[in-house]
């Protein structure tokens, strides 16, 4: 069988199947080994468009050359509980999964475990209305990722598994695939794409009459605050998330990616602009920011979350002269737009400059607007002058995912013996939760080898 893709989908299936079956294996990627993936934009900050992509493609997968930061929660970077049809058995994927990078080297510390400052937050968090979500991670580091990512091939090549690296697979057909213009037959394929080859993979799958739909898409703002308001938050967890139901709408809006002490950073598309945020080791800015997204699904007759948010990206970025927008949350909730006359009167100092000061709610639906000003009303209870008026809110930030394919508890697609895992089929949106459903599709092939 081939399984295309040797991010954490992929080998996670192989490592299943190649333990608990006899079915010859072949895992495809179109990158390279860990080890020659180099990426110049991480030394001196310029992309030349690589193709393929090393941060998005080689053995490893996506985030083979990040920090490798693993969410020990069923919940967390998708719902595997939607897959497993129980949080028992959701939780103990994660463990399994967990279980497996521990054994190729991952640290065997944890963070975030429960302490009386967890509790403490998690209280303060629910007198506000507000969820705090404890999150159990290992962090492996992008030092130690490498040796692991090896030690995971290598013991996959002792239990028989190949591997195809360099190798594009150009086109899927029933039972084949094309890589460099040549057909390979095969009895069973298991797609695990990731994000970089999501929307390739939606075509194949288009092409072949597998069931698929838009999944939600996540729209807001990044928030930029003096280091010193979000202090005792990170100082409980490096990346806390908080959860808030908003009073108008009953909308869901989320924290995501803080960077205490980081940089506001620009997202250059073809046809659009985003925000984004890091943080350095070495050097260290006034400021902490993260993401404040409300969670948008549409349903019939018009299910195509992804065309609205581009809408709204291509709109902010009109609206911002092609750069992102900047306001001040003071501006934004007394109707008028930001100028640098008025956000140099404030106490927080934007640590991205190429921005145009202007009117976000002229580029946001007002809903999403009120979303956003209660969201942080809400955390401003949690966090003190989280919604001060100097609070500084850049836009857009969208999160667009995959398409959602359709499968059943196997991971099976309605095309026979086509099986997909991980982030390319919509199923995650993170290391653990991708890994745990390359498992429950590796499960998934060896029950109908065996039936
Ligand atoms: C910079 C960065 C940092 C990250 N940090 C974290 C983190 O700390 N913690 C966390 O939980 N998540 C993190 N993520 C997200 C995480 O990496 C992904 O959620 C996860 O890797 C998804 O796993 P996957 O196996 O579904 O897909 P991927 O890891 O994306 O792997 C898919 C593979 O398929 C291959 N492929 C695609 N199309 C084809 C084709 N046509 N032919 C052959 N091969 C193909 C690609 O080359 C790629 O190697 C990060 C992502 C990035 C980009």
């Amino acid at each position: 069988m081939l399984i295309i893709g040797a991010g954490p989908a992929g080998l996670f299936a192989a490592h299943e199947l190649s333990k608990n079956s006899k079915l010859s294996v072949t895992v495809l990627d179109w990158g390279r080994e860990i080890e020659k993936r180099t990426c110049p934009a991480f030394e001196d900050g310029k992309c030349i468009g690589c193709k393929p992509c090393h941060i998005m493609c080689g053995l490893g997968g996506a985030g083979g050359m990040s920090s490798g930061i693993l969410n020990l929660r069923y919940d967390i970077g998708g719902d595997l509980s939607e897959l497993t049809k129980s949080v028992s058995k959701a939780e103990k994927l994660v463990k399994e999964v967990d279980d497996i990078f521990v054994e190729h080297g991952a640290p065997k510390e944890i963070h975030g475990e429960e302490s009386e400052e967890v509790e403490a937050l998690t209280r303060r968090a629910a007198a506000a209305g507000v969820r705090f979500i404890p999150i159990l991670q290992r962090h492996i580091g992008s030092e130690y990722l490498p040796d692991i990512i090896n030690s995971i091939r290598n013991k996959l090549e002792k239990q028989g598994v190949k591997f195809m690296l360099n190798s594009k697979v150009e086109q899927i057909g029933k039972g084949e695939v094309t890589v460099k213009g040549k057909r390979i037959h095969t009895k069973c394929i298991l797609a695990a794409t990731g994000r970089v080859g999501a929307d390739w993979f939606a075509e194949q799958a288009r092409n072949l009459g597998v069931n698929l739909t838009h999944g939600p898409i996540d729209v807001g703002v990044r928030v930029e605050v003096p280091a010193v308001v979000y202090e005792p938050v990170v100082k409980v967890n490096r990346d806390p998330k908080f959860h808030i139901r908003t009073k108008t709408f009953d909308d869901f809006v989320r924290t995501f990616c803080t960077n205490a002490m980081g940089w506001v950073m620009e997202e250059r598309y073809d046809d659009h602009v985003g925000v984004n945020g890091q943080s350095l080791r070495a050097k260290k800015s006034q400021n902490t920011n993260f993401a404040l997204l409300v969670h948008i699904g549409l349903t019939l007759p018009v299910t195509n979350t992804t065309a609205y948010g581009q809408s709204l990206a291509y709109l902010a970025t009109t609206i911002g002269g092609g750069r992102p927008l900047l306001q001040r949350l003071g501006d934004l909730r007394g109707g008028r737009r930001s100028t640098w006359e008025r956000v140099g009167r404030g106490h927080v100092k934007p640590t991205l400059r190429s921005v145009t000061p202007g009117d976000i709610s002229m580029a946001m639906p007002g809903r999403i607007v009120t979303d956003i000003i209660e969201g942080l009303e809400c955390l401003d209870k949690v966090s003190p002058g989280v919604a001060e008026d100097s609070t500084l809110l850049y836009a857009p930030e969208v999160k667009l995912y995959a398409m959602q394919i359709h499968v059943d508890e196997n991971m099976e697609t309605n095309v026979p013996n086509l099986f997909v895992a991980g982030d390319g089929a919509g199923l995650s949106r993170g290391i653990v939760a991708a890994a745990a459903t390359g498992l429950l599709a590796a499960r998934g092939i060896i029950a109908k080898s065996k039936a």
